[in-house]
């Protein structure tokens, strides 16, 4: 290999891809080191894909990625010990027009991978980054366990994990109420039991969000989706609630798929993947500085994911784009210090990456500190709905009474003013 590039990218989930594609087809020469015998080997998410990022790049990117279903109904569970509360979306414009897809990573990743080698760049893979390598305060290159690689930009997109960033200071270690570990099992139940199950057409999927369950009192929630022969089945929690609580991660998977009305999905389905990965939940005060002299981070690696809504993959597409476009920049004016850099900060500040992680600003403080609302409120829910649809010739003004009982056994009026203020707070200002 080459000893200096134009850009040093290291990691090849979808920032680090969509970065070099970036710099690559602007003839920078490009390198990308992947840990990984292959990209996506050690990647996994739920998982749901945005289609808007990717277009940035690949405008075609629906008709010829590996994806699996279109997402044309959301549904939302609350488990409760005894049952479920569902509310289920779907518009047929979703179908028309839908904006998520279903992905399996293992075969995503290596197809949008290919798309970095096609504009030019190079993957080099089973390659690790064990530190920067930093001259006069400035970073010029990579350390692996291969060798050096220099570099005049390095665009650090190491996932959650990311040892790069905090090497070089940007932040310390990630704290375990900022971490959310995910298990996740992809299960295979056949097309036809899919599509009959949920009502879906050939390429139509579901998505799934669930709170409560066996993750009742921590921060955290499970997923289900739908693939063409198989659904992602997850669920995960803050490190910190996992730890307190004294669970294993795979007993909280088990626990999962064992409540009575996750079990019915899978059932007789074969085992197909299994794994478990950090994501990185801290919000918009967790988020490091982003740039130094020389170097950029993005994606997981800057704690760019959004809790509401789950989205990560874009956040990733679209910061790996704008370090991308940065180093373009820095490279035309042949000066990659901080003062150049910075304008990746600005690029973010003015799009939807910390457009929207700023104004969700106060969502994670808010789950972390309040497990009354993943909690008391599911179980409060579930009782009201008990009580109202038992007849049982009680006359309904004494329905009333119990339901507003069921409501102060588990939170007084003045916490329920808190609550509904802390949550408006957090969406709203
Ligand atoms: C359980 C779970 C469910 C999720 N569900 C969704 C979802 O439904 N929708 C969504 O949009 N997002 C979801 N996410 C988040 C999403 O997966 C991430 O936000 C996204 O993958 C981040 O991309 P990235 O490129 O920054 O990091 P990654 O995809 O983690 O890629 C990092 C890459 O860097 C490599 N690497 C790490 N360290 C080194 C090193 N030292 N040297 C060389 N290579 C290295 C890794 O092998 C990897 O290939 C989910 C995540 C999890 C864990």
């Amino acid at each position: 290999m080459p000893e200096k590039f134009d850009v040093i990218v290291v990691g090849a989930g979808p920032a680090g891809i969509s970065a070099a594609i970036t710099t690559a087809r602007a003839k920078l020469n490009t390198i990308v080191i992947e840990r990984g015998g292959i990209p996506g080997e050690k990647n996994m998410f739920g998982g749901v894909i945005w289609k808007n990022a990717f277009e940035r790049l690949i405008p075609d990117f629906v008709k010829i990625a590996p994806l699996e279903r279109k997402v044309v109904e959301y549904q939302y569970w609350i488990l409760t010990d005894t049952g479920h509360i569902k509310i289920v979306y779907r518009d047929e414009r979703l179908s028309k027009s839908p904006s998520g897809y279903t992905a399996l990573r293992a075969k995503f990743d290596p197809w949008y991978a290919k798309k970095a080698e096609e504009a030019g760049a190079i993957v080099v893979t089973r390659t690790q980054a064990l530190k920067p390598i930093v001259q006069e305060d400035k970073v010029i290159g990579v350390e692996t366990d291969r060798g050096e690689v220099y570099g005049n930009v390095v665009i650090a997109a190491d996932g959650a994990n990311s040892l790069l960033a905090k090497q070089i200071g940007l932040h310390e270690e990630w704290k375990p109420h900022e971490m959310v570990l995910g298990v996740k099992e992809v299960v295979e139940v056949g097309r036809v039991k899919i599509e009959d199950t949920f009502k879906l057409g050939q390429d139509e999927g579901i998505a799934v969000t669930i709170v409560g369950g066996p993750v009742k009192g921590m921060t955290g929630g499970g997923f289900l989706y739908t693939n063409k022969e198989t659904l992602s089945i997850g669920v995960g929690a803050l490190l910190s609630d996992i730890t307190a609580n004294r669970k294993r991660p795979n007993e909280l998977l088990e626990e999962f798929k064992r409540h009575p009305s996750i079990s019915p999905y899978i059932k007789e389905g074969t085992l197909r993947e299994y794994s478990a990965h950090l994501i990185p939940e801290g919000g918009y005060y967790s988020i490091p500085k982003l740039y130094t002299n020389g170097f950029m981070v993005v994606g997981d690696a800057a704690m760019l994911v959004n809790v509401v809504g789950w989205e990560g993959t874009n956040f990733a597409v679209e910061s790996g784009i704008h370090a991308g476009e940065t180093a373009i920049e820095a490279h035309k004016l042949g000066d990659f210090s901080m003062k150049t850099l910075r304008n990746y900060e600005e690029k973010l500040k003015n799009c939807f990456v910390l457009r929207d992680l700023r104004k969700f600003r106060n969502v994670p403080p808010l789950m972390r500190n309040n497990k009354a609302l993943l909690t008391e409120y599911p179980e409060i829910l579930n009782d009201l709905l008990y009580i109202w649809h038992t007849v049982d010739g009680k006359p309904k003004e004494l329905k009333m009474k119990e339901m507003r009982k069921a409501i102060l056994s588990r939170r007084n009026v003045a916490q329920l003013i808190r609550d509904s203020l802390a949550v408006a707070r957090a969406l709203f200002l």
